[in-house]
């Protein structure tokens, strides 16, 4: 599989260049040159198999050329073995022909888990085949630095350093970074806030003199195509066990960057039956705005009861756009220019807009409303809702088209990490599952630096691998 930039002027790549590059050099992100199609016929013979084995369906074709295929299946069968409930992506029924994907049976308790356990190790595979080393960078709020961690813990060619805001995160989240065993892994605590981590971090991408020998700094974030590829796969999972795919699905996805949905959009490309796609924001709701009013603006962040999902801008919409602007990259590099520059609200063009709209539908929930409904659906079911998740169950109903269709919303975390929500909701924290009842007694290892880059830079290159 080749891969090309978004915004056309960048050399196409292979799966391994793209695994160890992040952004395109023009500025752009990395999507699939041709996309897998499959009939209905193909995706029926799929329905039996083990998530680890339909994993393999779904991913092989992606990283073909790269990754041998026993090999992806071997990495696959050790990620999807490694998950705490046997089904690795188990469906919740919450009403009549309404359910919950759960997708928070990993190591660490979130979505993030799927695509970051596989993605640890399919780098650690090509390094060692290319006999390279990489040093992964990343600031966290939460959810996506204990994941990284967690996926890269056991790899032998990478070094991860993970920042932080000292004090600004909550303790799960935090001992599930800090508590992770390993040499190669560094939790760095900077004295600032989450903006100023995401600064230096940014800063490092531009300018990585600071490193040891031919290093090179990873993303991991969502930017990354190894990210969205995982994710394609429960979309699948979860329609073969409700009927698909001779029945199409509904599903509401809580979303900040547009990478989970843009997974279940390349579900749908791939021929699964897809009836409708729920855009699910919390009042960082750019991506709402721009649907429902065709006015993209970027608002200051807020920080909300969702942490996950606050984001300004969202990155992986880019990769959608592409499509919508007919592949065109000159264009699209025009139009990216317009929405990056923050100044003018920018509109894209109505018959573009009008193709997403008949392929998503949007909807921004409020803190209130967030709260609402894990109260609501714990009346009904019994069954606690995370914040996010909650989001999702909102948009689902508000925005859906046909009450015989399934609909899915993405459980995209367990409720034990998001305390503020839970507490505010009335209820009572509920227990950590048994891999992690011990996480509160576990020895913690961390760094306190100052915000200040040139003390990080320093730092990685003492404790980088010789
Ligand atoms: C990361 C995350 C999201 C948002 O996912 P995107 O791919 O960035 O849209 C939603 N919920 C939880 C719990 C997350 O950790």
């Amino acid at each position: 599989m080749k891969y090309i930039s978004t915004r056309g002027n960048a050399p196409e790549l292979t799966f391994e260049e793209v695994l160890l590059t992040g952004l395109a050099e023009d500025g752009g992100l990395y999507v699939p040159k041709d996309v897998p199609q499959y009939t209905l016929a193909e995706i029926e013979s799929w329905r039996d198999l083990p998530y680890a084995e339909l994993a393999h369906k779904v991913i092989y074709p992606f990283v073909e050329g790269s990754v041998d295929s026993e090999a992806l299946q071997t990495i696959l069968n050790e990620v999807y073995g490694g998950f705490a409930h046997k089904a690795v992506a188990p469906l919740q029924q919450i009403d009549h022909n309404e359910y919950v994907l759960e997708l928070f049976h990993g190591p660490t308790l979130a979505f993030k888990d799927f695509a970051l356990q596989t993605l640890g190790r399919l780098l650690d595979y090509v390094l060692e085949r290319r006999h390279e080393k990489v040093v992964i960078m990343g600031a966290t709020s939460g959810d996506t630095g204990s994941a990284a961690i967690e996926g890269t813990k056991a790899c032998k060619n990478v070094d991860i350093f993970i920042l932080h805001p000292h004090g600004k995160v909550s303790e799960v989240q935090r001992r599930q970074m800090t508590t992770v065993k390993g040499d190669n892994i560094f939790n760095i605590a900077i004295e600032g806030n989450f903006d100023q981590a995401q600064d230096m971090v940014k800063a490092s991408f531009g300018n990585q003199g600071f490193l040891k020998g031919e290093r090179k700094l990873v993303a991991v974030n969502s930017i990354n195509w190894a990210r969205i590829m995982s994710q394609i796969v429960y979309y699948f999972y979860s329609s073969l066990n409700l009927g698909g795919p001779l029945r199409p699905m509904a599903y509401s996805v809580p979303t900040g960057n547009f990478g989970d949905i843009f997974a279940g959009y390349m579900a749908k490309k791939m021929g699964l039956p897809i009836d409708q796609l729920v855009i699910a924001t919390n009042s960082n709701d750019v991506l709402h705005r721009l649907m429902s009013k065709n006015q993209y603006e970027v608002h200051p962040l807020q920080h909300t009861i969702t942490p996950s999902m606050d984001i300004a801008v969202s990155s992986n919409f880019e990769r959608l756009l592409f499509d919508l602007y007919d592949r065109d990259g000159a264009a699209l590099a025009e139009l990216m220019g317009r929405m990056n520059a923050k100044k003018d609200v920018v509109s894209l063009d109505e018959e573009k807009l009008a193709k997403a709209r008949v392929l998503f539908d949007s909807f921004a929930v409020s803190e209130d409303d967030t709260v609402k409904v894990m109260q609501d659906v714990f009346a009904e079911t019994g069954y606690l809702l995370d914040p996010h998740t909650a989001i999702g169950v909102k948009a689902a109903r508000e925005t859906r088209r046909n009450n015989n269709i399934p609909m899915i919303t993405l459980g995209t975390a367990h409720p034990v990490k998001f305390e503020d929500a839970v507490k505010r909701a009335g209820f009572d924290m509920p227990n950590l599952p048994h891999h992690l009842t011990d996480l509160m007694d576990r020895e913690e290892r961390l760094d306190v630096l100052p915000a200040d880059l040139e003390a990080v830079h320093k730092f990685i290159a003492q404790k980088t691998f010789k």
